[in-house]
């Protein structure tokens, strides 16, 4: 058979599905950075539906600048694993050296939703598990998706958020 619907890619392809990923740079030229990333990723088969403004915050961990955060909505047909290694392939790409645990970086990219997925693999956890944890996800993501809700939790973005700010008072600013 020789027609659009035989062809095992087409149908693969046609499914495609919604992802949440977060993106962190501090170092050199922060917004450029990530938008290098993003351009990599529209190469990748991973398309741009909306993306955060750009936050700046304060880091966790040893002493280093600020970082750029932002949060885009995108959609692919790459499954999560693929998707996982398709980013770090792209971190890598862009020069990312691994220093210490939450050392300055290049580009940091993770993967914060796969459509409504629940994963608990050993390289791969979906909800991304710091999610509730951290402004500078959690406000990017209220821009973009206040409705948005979480699988494990049963709650909104924005509900998440007003928690979270009840808890931790890292200065993430919308620049
Ligand atoms: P990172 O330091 O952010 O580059 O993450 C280190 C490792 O976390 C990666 O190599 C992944 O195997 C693992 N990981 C687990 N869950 C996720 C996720 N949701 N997004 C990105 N990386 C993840």
């Amino acid at each position: 058979m020789n027609n659009k619907f035989s062809s095992k890619s087409a149908v693969s392809k046609s499914k495609y599905y919604p992802v949440y990923l977060s993106f962190g740079s501090n170092i050199n030229n922060r917004k450029r950075n990530i938008e290098k990333a993003l351009a990599e990723l529209a190469r990748n088969n991973i398309n741009q539906i909306k993306i955060s403004s750009y936050y700046k915050t304060s880091p966790v961990g040893p002493e280093q600048r600020d970082f750029y955060n932002l949060v885009g909505k995108f959609k692919t047909y790459l499954t999560p694993k693929e998707l996982l290694n398709r980013i770090k392939e792209i971190e890598n790409y862009l020069g990312r050296v691994k220093t210490v645990k939450w050392g300055p970086r290049i580009i940091d990219m993770d993967i914060l939703f796969y459509s409504n997925k629940i994963i608990k693999e050993k390289k791969l956890t979906v909800p991304h598990k710091e999610i509730q944890n951290r402004l500078f996800i959690l406000q990017p993501l209220n821009e973009i998706s206040p409705n948005l809700i979480h699988p494990i939790y049963k709650k909104q973005i924005k509900t998440l958020l007003k928690i979270t700010l009840t808890k931790f008072n890292d200065t993430v600013t919308k620049i």
